[in-house]
This record gives structure tokens, sequence and C-alpha cells, in this order.
């Protein structure tokens, strides 16, 4: 390791089921420790890191929580690392949801941790494990630093305009109850759009992009002249791409449909739209895309979802070029799903000819494992893979926030 750099920051991304966190250096942009722990409150909860390019995994016991993953990673991890954690100056907490008052990222303070409490009404999964990590370390771990710096997903959607993010459905309920579409994914989609500015050689004021975010979760963005004009996910994650397990885009009378005359209750149908959809549901065997690509040319259901994902897909790409003025200068894929399915990114752009998008096989099918670059012939609109870094983008807003 580098003796002379210093500015390491601590970042924690403390999920519903699962924790990342990693140790980077935001001007080298190098990371030193990097980890995840999965399955908590499942049989098995394991636990993976990388550290100095060595790669470790244990499990850490059995129905494991937050506060114990936790303990783990910093007890048995981060402070035996003495040569990294002198240079720690700050953490940075990954948090979902900003609510209506928070547009930025901030020093976390009493207030802050209310406003992050408050939104946990429109993220009712994410918000309340992000509070789990910020307190515990805060409280139990101030040897770390004393400088936590919360980042937000939705920051990269505030400057949206209302006639994207309010619904046609009466203006009381926003102005009251603050339905509005707020967005997700927005440090990935940020992250991207950044680094495409690099590969681009443009200014991010001047970036007229549409980034495709495509995981698990999965969603698309507009931004025009650097900002986000629109984006797939609504008032919560549930609204717009074909998701792993969630549904997104439905006729809402699909809910009165499976309430009145199937007599679900609105539990059983909030299970079924967030856990049972997307690709799971259409296919009812995964939502593991290593699944679809292995059958989509010997398996119907398979073929079924897949195509539906990219139509999904195509539609929106579609859709968002008439959000961009004049010009698009790419459209960018990333995420476990865009980084390595090339079939994902035939499939949708041949929908796309009349548009201007035309792949290049032999790029496409290279652009796999967390390599990023053009897959477009030159003739076309271009088109790049980007592998994401969401904890690269947290710990630069952090680095940024206790400097200034
Ligand atoms: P999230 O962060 O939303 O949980 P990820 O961005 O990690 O999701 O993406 C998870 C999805 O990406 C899963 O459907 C997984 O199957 C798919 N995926 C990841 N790696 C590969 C791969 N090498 N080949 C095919 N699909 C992959």
């Amino acid at each position: 390791m580098d003796k002379k750099l210093k500015n390491f920051i601590f970042v924690l991304n403390c999920g519903s089921s699962s924790i990342k966190f990693a140790i980077l250096n935001p001007d080298s942009k190098k990371t030193y420790l990097s980890g995840l722990v999965e399955y908590l409150f499942l049989p098995d909860t394991c636990i993976t890191w990388k550290y100095l390019d060595k790669k470790y995994k244990q499990i850490i016991g059995s129905n494991i929580n937050h506060k114990f993953a936790l303990d783990f990673i910093i007890e048995k991890i981060l402070l035996k690392q003495k040569d990294i954690l002198k240079n720690i100056v700050g953490i940075g907490h990954r948090v979902v949801h900003g609510g209506i008052k928070i547009k930025k990222s901030v020093l976390i303070d009493e207030n802050v941790l209310t406003h992050i409490q408050d939104a946990a009404l429109f993220a009712p999964l994410h918000n309340p494990a992000n509070l789990i990590g910020i307190k515990i370390v805060m409280e139990k771990y101030p040897i770390l630093s004393k400088k936590n710096v919360a980042v937000f997903d939705t920051s990269f959607y505030k400057d949206m305009p209302e006639t994207s993010f309010l619904y046609a459905i009466p203006y009381n309920f926003y102005e009251k109850y603050r339905i509005r579409r707020y967005g997700a994914h927005g440090i990935s989609h940020n992250y991207v759009a950044r680094e495409a500015c690099t590969v681009l050689n443009k200014k991010f004021h001047s970036l007229n992009i549409i980034t495709c975010h495509l995981g698990n979760g999965s969603s698309i963005s507009g931004i025009c002249n650097g900002v986000c004009v629109d984006t797939s996910m609504g008032f919560t994650p549930l609204e717009g791409l074909v998701m792993g397990t969630r549904s997104g885009d439905i006729d809402p009378s699909i809910i009165f449909f499976m309430h009145k005359q199937l007599n679900m209750s609105i539990n059983e149908i909030e299970e079924v739209l967030t856990k049972k959809s997307g690709l799971l549901g259409l296919s009812g065997v995964s939502n593991d895309f290593r699944y679809f690509e292995k059958n989509y040319h010997l398996k119907k259901e398979a073929k079924r979802s897949v195509d539906i994902f990219c139509h999904r897909l195509a539609k929106y790409i579609a859709a968002y070029t008439s959000l961009m003025e004049n010009r698009l200068d790419a459209v960018v894929f990333t995420g476990g799903i865009g980084e390595n399915v090339p079939l994902v990114r035939k499939l949708t752009f041949s929908k796309l000819l009349l548009l201007g998008f035309k792949i290049n096989s032999e790029l496409n099918l290279s652009m796999i494992g967390g390599k990023s670059g053009l897959i477009t012939e030159v003739y076309s609109r271009p088109v790049f893979v980007i592998s994401t870094n969401e904890e690269l983008l947290i710990a630069q807003e952090t680095l940024n926030i206790i400097k200034t």
C-alpha cells in the first residue's frame, strides 16, 4: 500500500438484508478493502471480503442481525488494519431516501437522523436499515471517525421537473401527503453519468444521456444538460422496468381486481407485486439472470421473461430520447445485468434501430465481468457499458463534505 496516501473513507451501505462496506481513497480511486454480508436473518449469514487483492469468506452464524454483523465487520476486520484505520478521515453512509427536506449529502447530526427517520415513511425497508448502521457506527465506534456523512439516492432527482415527478392524481395528495415520484438508484446513475463525461470528454452540465441500471432492481434515468429530468422508479422502487421480483409498471386496476374479485388482502397483493412478480413471476423459476441467459433458447418461460424485460426497457429508452434537447450523447448500461448480459443489450437495441442504434456483436460480447467500454458500431448512436461503483461516489461525496 502507498503509505503516502491519506484521506481514506469507510463506506457503509447497510441494506435490509445485506451490508456492503468498503475502505477507499477517493483521490486515487483505489479500494483497499471491500466486503459484503449476505443473508441477514437467514440460516448461514455469510461474509465475503477482499483486502489488498486477497479474498476471504466466512459463515458468521445463523439469523444474524445488522448489529452482530457490523460488530463482526468492525472488530474482526477493520480494527485489525491499523495502518488503514489511522488514515480514515470520515465515514460515508448510503441512505436511500432523503425525504422532502434533504436534497444533498450532509454531515450527520441529530436533526439529520430525525429527517432520515421521517423519510422511512417512503422507504420502509431501506431507511430503517440505513439508520441502524449509522447509529451503531456513531454511538459504538467513534474511534473510526467522528465525521459521518449521509449520501442519498434521492438527491440525484432533486431537480426533476414536476412534469416528471407528479402523478395525475388529485393535486392535494401531493400537497398534503407528498405522494410523488422520488426515484431510486440515484448514486449509481450519478456515478455512471459522471464516468460517461470522462469517456465522452464532456462537462457534466452539458451532458445529455440515458442511464440504465439493470440489477435485481432496475431503473432508467434521463439526464439532460446534467440534470436528471426523469426516472422510471417512482413513489417507491416498484414502478418502471421489469425487475427480479418486482412487477414494474402495471395498470393499478389489477390491484382492485385482486382485492375485490380474488379476495386478496392488501398485504398479499403487496407481496405478489414486490416479491413474486418480475422475472421470477413471469418464469415461475428464478430471478437470477444467469438462469435466463443460459435458457433463453431452451425454455419458453425463460425466453418470454427476457423478451418482456427487453421490450419494456426499449420502450423506456425510446421514450426518454424525447427528454433530450436535440441531442443524445449516449446510452449507458450498468448493474449486474447491464454489465454482464450481452443478450439483453442485443435484444433491447434490436428494437431501436429506427433511433439509430446498432450494436457491434464482438464488442457487445466482450463487455462483461466489470469491463467498461463502447459496444456500438462507429456510425451508431453510442452505447456504453460502464461498471458502477457506488462506494466510490459515496466516498468522494463524503470527502467533499468533510473538507468544507
Ligand atoms: P442489486 O444490486 O440490485 O441487488 P446487482 O446489480 O448485483 O443487483 O445485479 C443482480 C442481477 O445481475 C441478478 O439478476 C444476477 O443474476 C445478474 N448477474 C450478475 N452477474 C451476472 C453474470 N455474470 N451473468 C448474468 N447475470 C448476472
